[in-house]
């Protein structure tokens, strides 16, 4: 389970988590950011 956020929403997106772990999406993935839809930068998961 992941969301994926813009750096704007990194603090939500680790609120939907209870104990998320966040990485850095490497440049080329373009994936939309879980909140606002821009360019995601961050992936917050879940083991
Ligand atoms: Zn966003």
């Amino acid at each position: 389970m992941n969301v994926v956020v813009c750096r704007n929403h990194v603090k939500e997106g680790l609120l939907t988590f209870p104990i998320p772990h966040a990485r850095k999406l490497p440049e080329f993935m373009e994936v939309p950011c879980h909140f606002c839809k821009k360019k995601a930068k961050v992936k917050l998961f879940v083991y």
